[in-house]
């Protein structure tokens, strides 16, 4: 086996699909977001899972994401949410009439509306992200436009900047009412069968307003929390929207181990010296496989149930860990890096405190190369 392996769980992903669907009622899509090689679960076997599990259709951010998702699922409906680079000579990819395209400019959705057979076109607003998509000042002369060119309009969408911030939403309201003025400017022009969403993870749990024709579910798809603020949002609201379960286990093996001397010194830069008799175990992943380095002497490995703390810096493919205290770890013993370990847990939340980032990088850092294997 290669140095490390990623684990997923069906019911995990299913449990979490539930809990969305139980909010959401029967004529909201679920969206599973799938980008970035599945936030670092894995495109195609996330994919597959989470289109079994219930959910309508797949968001990616790159075209070659949503390509690579047409090979294995010829019919599946696939919302693609980056800007496409280079679309002028590359739009005949595009020739698909269940791809979902997010779309900033006029220019763009003329393009595309051209394909024989051509994409949906979903336009894109910013409300208050800034980020992509057109501003307010635009969205009359817009809809005009799209209206004259006779262009057939299939999504009104918009992105939420800061909900995950926050446990006070004014900020979010605000875009929430702009884009509903926005929508009622393209009523006016007669666009009424149009496909309107701006809910992620966190702004689909929170505010059922938000909701409307689809939600786009990323982190929480994996069970892990848009953020700790999400979470006492929904109990300063009172709400109780359920545990999520995270699908995924990241482990290895120990790969050779060490007994030092009081005194010693661990790793590059010799940043740790014992001060008792060590044993010290290596295992073969580092910062190149997606630990990150700020992990050096920091944190810590699961391993027979026991906190394995990470001794020295993390090199490019090896870590080093203290096991004085497990006598029975024996080489080829499984390390669990993240997930559970005899009652024991290491999350993705965990990871992101203690290297001051989100959960989001932390999974979405893990090597693509490592097989991905679903399991229950
Ligand atoms: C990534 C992304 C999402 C999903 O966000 P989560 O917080 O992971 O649920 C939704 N919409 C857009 C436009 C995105 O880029």
């Amino acid at each position: 086996m290669l140095s490390a392996e990623v684990t997923l769980s069906r019911s995990a992903f299913a449990h979490n699909i539930a809990l969305y669907r139980k909010l959401l009622g029967g004529k909201t899509k679920f969206t599973a977001v799938v980008k970035s090689n599945a936030y670092g679960h894995g495109l195609l076997e996330t994919a597959s899972i989470a289109l079994s599990a219930g959910a309508d259709l797949l968001a990616v951010n790159a075209l070659e994401e949503a390509l690579a998702l047409r090979k294995a699922f010829p019919s599946v409906s696939i919302l693609i949410m980056g800007s496409i680079p280079q679309l002028e000579s590359r739009k005949h990819l595009l020739a698909d009439e269940d791809f979902w395209v997010m779309v900033s400019r006029f220019e763009e959705m003329q393009m595309l509306s051209r394909l024989n057979p051509a994409p949906k076109i979903h336009l894109k607003l910013n409300t208050g992200m800034a980020r992509l998509g057109q501003s307010r000042p635009e969205w009359d002369a817009l809809a005009k436009k799209i209206k004259e060119e006779k262009i057939p309009l299939a999504g009104l969408c918009t992105h939420f900047a800061s909900t995950e911030d926050f446990t006070e939403h004014s900020y979010s309201m605000m875009q929430l009412s702009l884009f509903q003025e926005a929508i009622e400017i393209f009523y006016s022009y007669g666009f009424l069968d149009i496909l309107c969403h701006c809910a992620s993870s966190a702004s689909a749990m929170l505010f059922a307003e938000a909701r409307m024709d689809l939600v786009r579910v990323g982190i929480s798809l994996y069970g892990l929390w848009p953020s700790l603020e999400t979470k006492l949002s929904l109990s300063l609201m009172k709400k109780d929207v359920g545990m999520l379960k995270p699908a995924l286990s990241w482990k290895t093996r120990i790969q050779h181990i060490q007994n030092l001397d009081a005194g010693a010194f661990i790793g590059y830069g010799s940043t740790f010296k014992t001060t008792y008799p060590t044993r010290l175990a290596v295992v073969p992943v580092g910062y190149y496989e997606g630990l990150d380095r700020k992990l050096s002497n920091h944190g810590y490995m699961l391993i027979h149930g026991e906190r394995a703390k990470i001794l020295g810096r993390i090199c490019m493919n090896m870590t080093m860990l203290e096991i004085t205290h497990i006598p029975k770890a024996k080489l080829g013993d499984e390390v669990v890096i993240l997930g559970s370990s005899e009652g024991e847990t290491v999350s993705a939340d965990d990871h992101a405190m203690w290297t001051n980032t989100i959960n989001y990088e932390i999974v979405t850092n893990i090597l693509d190369k490592f097989p991905r294997t679903i399991v229950d």
